[in-house]
């Protein structure tokens, strides 16, 4: 589930200061109140602009409040977008100005804040956090950023108030140390707006709450999603973020032009023998935008820059975890750096950008088992979904084997080290490698197998499974985990070690097997080659023509057994994961997720078809069946404490932000289970179970599949797009509104969150040689507009179930009339899994 990662960042930890630029930048100029910083304040010639960025940037975190001037305000509002500030009554004082600009105030008294997302699922997410859904809270203290006309707005009302500024050093005082500690993370994004040619608007504001503790709103227009509602968590140690509401303004511009795209990417990686990483990417980008000097990049916070350089090798200034101590960046730091160019280039200028550093990024196992825990942040990049050319080059420890994304060529190796150059044959969304002291076995056929395991991992894995808390494997939670990693912690006997090298011929085989099966569904296989390596832990994941499975999936079931598996978690180590990678191969490597709002259809298809797969490979055990009854059962279960169950926690597109509401396993139960089911229901719709003989009943649905596919070959898929393509293969049954549209299926499957329940109630009357079966639907749990397919089968006792027909429901009660051979004694809904729903 690599798209995860691609994708957690977009998690602003706001005071964390990753605060701008991963969510790719916007370009159109919004409405008002966007205007360009404005100049109320005559501009002191004493405080012109630094021209150097590390000078602007102290400078802007010296501002502090100015005690010369301090406003007692009353009923003073402002509003941005869906968001409502009062400041009732009190002080207030603006940061002092920067080159004529203010940037910030500071507000203490009574105020309050009210904001309504528009979107239910927002509204939704809102109530997991706060208990309702809209915020709507007094507040004592209020600190502002902007870059906005904010300061003119305040000062326009106070004008018209008729409001002297008063000197209050003692006020100001108070505010001082505050001010000192939140600038650094707002002074990178103002400086973002002081260096360009066009700002874009920033506001922020961070409250004290009465009862719900500092909540924060920022109105970002460099993000796709400019509003935020969140808070910032401390908890064991431990710091993160809540988003408790994220949505695109009203007046957002409908494309989202980035600030710089990457065109390609040359990474150059020495791995010394203690495992540290010294390395080198040389980014390729174009200017998305005229006039922006500052570029975003990723990069784990494992390791240090050591330079940056620009086109023409001249070292450029950068700022890489500024507010915080060495110590602490490796610890809490940000995934990103800074670079600033020495000037704004026009839109679509191609240039270099080199970036050196060094650090430790690979977790040692144990007895020789290595895992490259920074993923996609092993190398310096431009965050979001880009699908681009990678050129690797690689110098390891002779003693251990290195599998990397796309094809290797290059190869040599001296006394003690060994190279290797690895270009993609085709665009990549990312690029990973591990290495191990592997055994390799590679398979005859096409496309070219190779797997990889290590002869000792396995005992290495589980003397790690006796301890509880297990170190160097990668936290199960940051990774494409299954739901049952949390059984793998307890203490178990060491078992006779098997090895996992003994099952490489036949995990070949299989997952060859699996891209035959695959390529009649997706259309062919996109890469060259798929290289299988296990990796410690208890997830696999999918990079484009590298697969990386978990122990458990090199292991026999008696094994499993003894490490604590239960039955699913066995069957979905055996029969799911490995299949479920190798169909990232195409969803997550061929297409990707726009955004972390469209990851579930990458997750929710690659499980699909992986399940389809495993269904397919022994009909008689009902792998399928079984595995939906088992997801329904999940998602239907009340969570305990509360009056609802995981389903209703919050829609498939809150993505990677259901992980951090709070209910455990909401994100794997949902982004898995519910989107599977999402998957297997527009299937069943698309199905024609009467197709004549020899013809597939699922033709329908692999077309749908494959048009996505190729209309999405190296681009990311939204879930716009996704429904758009569902659209043009719709049959005339799945028309429920008459519109030709799907909304009524994604508005409530995918962005909604109810579930319906139903119970049927039926009376029967003889006509002629049948019989009349009439009756009425009944429909609960859901809003009342809720409208779904429902089918309805007659049974008479020790009869087979014969189908009445489709109950279209649009409210509470729908009736029905159906015409039967058979005299029913009951009437079964939806018998065949078809739809998603409660019985009785
Ligand atoms: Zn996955």
């Amino acid at each position: 589930m690599r798209s995860f990662v691609r994708f957690s960042l977009t998690i602003l930890l706001l005071l964390g200061a990753d605060f701008f630029g991963i969510i790719p930048c916007s370009n159109a100029a919004p409405q008002a109140p966007a205007s360009a910083p404005q100049s109320a304040v005559s501009p002191d010639p004493s405080q012109s602009v630094p021209t150097d960025p590390r000078a602007l940037y102290e400078a802007l975190n010296a501002l502090r409040p100015d005690g010369a001037h301090v406003y007692t305000v009353k009923d003073l509002t402002l509003r941005r977008d869906v968001v409502s500030f009062t400041f009732t009554r009190g002080k207030l004082a603006f940061l002092a100005p920067l080159g004529g600009r203010i940037t910030g105030a500071v507000f203490s008294g009574r105020g309050h804040v009210i904001a309504t997302p528009h979107e239910r699922g927002e509204r939704r997410s809102l109530a997991q956090f706060i208990g309702v859904p809209i915020l709507d809270q007094p507040f004592s203290d209020a600190y502002i950023r902007f870059s906005d006309d904010t300061a003119a707005e305040l000062q326009h009302q106070l004008a018209e108030d008729g409001v002297e500024a008063v000197s209050d050093p003692d006020f100001t005082a108070h505010w001082d140390p505050l001010a000192a500690g939140l600038a650094p993370t707002h002074s990178l994004r103002i400086m973002v707006d002081y260096l360009a040619a066009e700002p874009i608007p920033y506001f922020y504001i961070l409250l004290q709450t009465d009862t719900a503790g500092p909540v924060e709103v920022s109105v970002d227009y460099r993000r796709e999603e400019q509003v935020t509602i969140g808070q910032p968590r401390f908890a064991d140690g431990i710091r993160s973020y809540d988003v408790w509401a994220s949505f695109r303004t009203e007046n957002s511009p409908a494309v989202h032009s980035e600030a710089f795209v990457p065109l390609d990417y040359r990474v150059d990686s020495t791995i010394a023998e203690d495992l540290s990483l010294q390395g080198k990417t040389t980014l390729h980008l174009r200017a998305g935008r005229t006039g922006e000097r500052v570029v975003a990049v990723e990069l784990s916070r494992h390791l240090t820059v050591d330079e940056i350089q620009g086109e023409d090798g001249q070292p450029l200034p950068y700022f890489q975890n500024e507010e915080l101590s060495r110590r602490d960046a490796a610890r809490r730091g940000n995934d990103f750096i800074l670079a600033v160019v020495p000037a704004g280039k026009p839109v679509g200028t191609d240039f270099h950008l080199q970036v050196s550093y060094h650090g430790s990024v690979i977790a040692d196992a144990g007895n020789g088992a290595y895992f490259v825990g920074e993923r996609g942040a092993w190398y310096a990049h431009i965050g979001g979904e880009h699908f681009t050319p990678f050129d690797l080059t690689f110098h390891w420890p002779k003693r251990l084997m290195l599998v990397a994304t796309g094809n290797e060529s290059e190869a040599r190796e001296d006394a003690e080290t060994k190279s290797g150059r690895w270009r993609s044959e085709t665009p990549f969304p990312t690029s990973g490698f591990n290495l191990s002291q592997y055994q390799m076995a590679s398979t005859s056929g096409q496309p070219k197998i190779q797997v990889y395991a290590n002869k000792e991992l396995e005992q290495a894995i589980m003397a790690r499974l006796q301890t509880s808390a297990p170190n160097g494997v990668p936290p199960a939670s940051m990774l494409d985990r299954y739901k049952d990693t949390d059984q793998l912690s307890g203490a178990i006997d060491p078992p006779p070690a098997p090895s996992p090298t003994s099952a490489l011929k036949q995990l070949g085989a299989n997952v060859q097997d699996s891209i035959r099966f695959f390529d009649n569904v997706n259309g062919a296989f996109p890469f060259d080659h798929l290289d299988v390596a296990q990796i410690p832990g208890s997830f696999g994941q999918g990079w484009p023509g590298l697969v990386y499975l978990s122990t458990l999936a090199f292991l026999p079931s008696e094994t499993q057994e003894r490490a604590g598996l239960d039955e699913w978690a066995q069957s979905e180590a055996r029969d799911l994961m490995p299949y479920h990678e190798v169909a990232h191969q195409w969803w997550g490597n061929l297409t990707g997720a726009a955004s972390y709002r469209d990851v579930w259809i990458q997750e929710a298809m690659a499980n699909y078809l992986a399940l389809w797969y495993a269904d397919s490979k022994k009909p008689g055990q009902h792998r399928l069946t079984n595995w939906l009854e088992h997801y329904r059962a999940e998602l239907t279960n009340k969570i305990p404490g509360a009056d609802h169950s995981i389903e209703n926690v919050g829609p498939l597109v809150l993505g990677p932000r259901l992980g951090s509401l709070k209910v455990p396993d909401a994100y794997n139960t949902l982004i898995y289970g519910k989107g599977t089911w999402v998957i297997h229901m527009l299937r069943e719709m698309l199905r024609d179970p009467g197709a004549a003989n020899g013809k597939d009943p699922d033709a329908r649905f692999r077309e749908l599949l494959r048009a996505v596919l190729a209309e999405h070959r190296f681009r990311p898929l939204s879930t716009a797009d996704f429904q758009h393509a569902v659209e043009q293969h719709m049959t005339p049954a799945m028309d429920l509104e008459g519109n030709h549209r799907m909304n009524w299926f994604f508005d409530q499957w995918v962005r909604g969150t109810d579930l319906p329940r139903y119970t049927v109630k039926f009376e029967v009357k003889p006509h002629g040689n049948a019989f009349v079966v009439s009756g009425r639907l009944e429909q609960s749990g859901t809003e009342d507009i809720f409208t779904a397919a429902v089918p309805l089968y007659a049974v008479r006792v020790a009869g087979k179930p014969e189908r009445l027909g489709v109950v279209v429901t649009t409210g509470a009660e729908t009736r029905f009339q159906f015409e039967s051979r058979i005299r029913p004694t009951r009437v079964v809904i939806d018998p065949n899994l078809t739809l998603l729903c409660n019985k009785g």
